[in-house]
């Protein structure tokens, strides 16, 4: 059986296309600036070399046709290889704590939740309503970031704010980077050799986004995203958890429309705010040559998720394994470590020459001492969306 999985966003789509009966990868790509006077097709066949392509491409659906094209002359797929196509869905709500085939009740309703993430959703419908049009006939299925964090009790998803908020208009904590938390999850009960359902985590998924879930005995209880992605950690650009009456000062004293707040706190903030620059490598870069900006915006960055993993192990109680993914949690001994440090009465102790080595896609980097296990688990978005939209179209026949 052959998945492909599409992510479409605003003016990209990005897309893997796998072999489930060994999860292999058989071509991946993104087509970027879509809309543009010139956009750009880069792809990969296995192990071929990767191949780069500037063409016009004005919308979704021409963009969506040079990628079946593509997928078709690739040899990749053959007539009638294709069993599914898996979509990404940011925001799922509170209707979807499953992937769901897509029919025109399922498109209904995530245009129904576009009011609560108005910049993902209406992108992730053109690439279904497209793909539906150009490959009507195939079933697909809808994976949704939030749905994951769909088992966290009443008390940590409400807001202490005035009820008919949520009952009336949804505002709730949904978490985001579902997909990638539960992924990481799944692989370290199989790296420990315990059923998922025994084991309770803290998982931090550490990109450009950034997000920390505790999961008990399988199930996700808590996560540091909320209404949106800017809520929690400190990110690239987003500031995570601020005092809100940061909004009323900003707007009153400042004169800032809420616009400008919202660009400020989403793309100006973060690491970016703090040091002019929100690529982790960069800030490492900037640290090492002695900036003292880079060097305070690396320190609260491991601060703040220090503060979480304390807070989610009086949330769990017990925790079997403290799990790091995404591009700074797979890559950045140094974080990893800064974020641990001083945490053994809590059970945790890294071991230094272990971080350094970790070599992925899974490694432990605990010392044999540390009652809690250190895992970095390289994260496979798109191959657990593969794997959700098979296990769905498993579940109809
Ligand atoms: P996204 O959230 O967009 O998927 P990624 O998970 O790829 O992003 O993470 C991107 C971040 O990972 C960037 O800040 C980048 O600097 C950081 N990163 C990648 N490699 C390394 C590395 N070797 N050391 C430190 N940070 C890294």
């Amino acid at each position: 059986m052959k998945i492909l999985v599409l992510n479409a966003g605003s003016s990209s789509i990005k897309y893997s296309l796998f072999a489930m009966s060994d999860r292999r990868v058989l071509l991946s790509g993104i087509l970027e600036r879509i809309g543009e006077a010139m956009a750009t097709h880069r792809y990969r066949l296995s192990d071929a070399e990767p191949v780069y392509l500037e063409l016009p491409l004005v919308n979704h659906q021409q963009a969506l046709q040079t990628l079946f094209s593509s997928l078709a002359a690739s040899g990749a797929v053959r007539d009638g290889e294709l069993a599914c196509i898996g979509h990404r869905v940011v925001h799922g709500g509170e209707m979807f704590r499953q992937p769901a085939l897509i029919t025109p009740e399922v498109i209904k309703q995530i245009a129904g939740m576009i009011p609560l993430a108005p910049l993902h959703n209406p992108a992730n419908l053109l690439g279904i309503e497209e793909s539906l049009r150009l490959m009507g006939k195939l079933p697909q299925v809808a994976v949704f970031d939030t749905a994951f964090h769909q088992s966290l009790p009443d008390y940590a998803y409400r807001y202490p704010i005035p009820a008919e908020l949520y009952s009336r208009h949804g505002v709730r904590r949904y978490g985001f980077h579902g997909t990638s938390h539960g992924y990481v999850a799944k692989q370290a009960a199989e790296t420990l050799g315990k059923p998922l359902q025994e084991l309770n985590l803290i998982t931090l998924h550490l990109g450009n986004g950034a997000s920390a879930s505790a999961i008990e005995n399988g199930l996700c209880v808590d996560t540091s995203m909320g209404m949106t992605p800017l809520e929690g950690l400190m990110m690239g650009t987003r500031c995570g958890d601020i005092d809100p009456a940061l909004h009323f000062y900003l707007g009153r004293s400042l004169g800032l429309s809420l616009e400008a707040i919202e660009k400020l706190l989403n793309n100006d903030s973060g690491c970016r705010g703090i040091c002019g620059e929100n690529d982790m490598r960069g800030i490492h870069a900037m640290a090492d040559a002695g900036d003292p900006a880079a060097k305070l915006s690396l320190a609260m960055y491991a601060y703040r998720i220090k503060k979480y993993i304390g807070a989610y192990f009086a949330v769990l109680g017990r925790v079997d394994a403290l799990v790091f993914t995404g591009g700074i949690g797979e890559n950045d001994a140094w974080l990893r470590q800064q974020s641990c440090d001083g945490l053994s009465a809590l059970g945790i102790e890294l071991d230094p020459a272990r971080n350094q080595a970790s070599i992925l896609p899974c490694a432990a980097i605990h010392a044999d001492s540390s009652r809690v296990k250190l895992l970095v688990i390289h994260t496979q978005e798109e191959l657990e969306i593969a794997i959700q939209a098979e296990t769905c179209l498993k579940n109809l026949n």
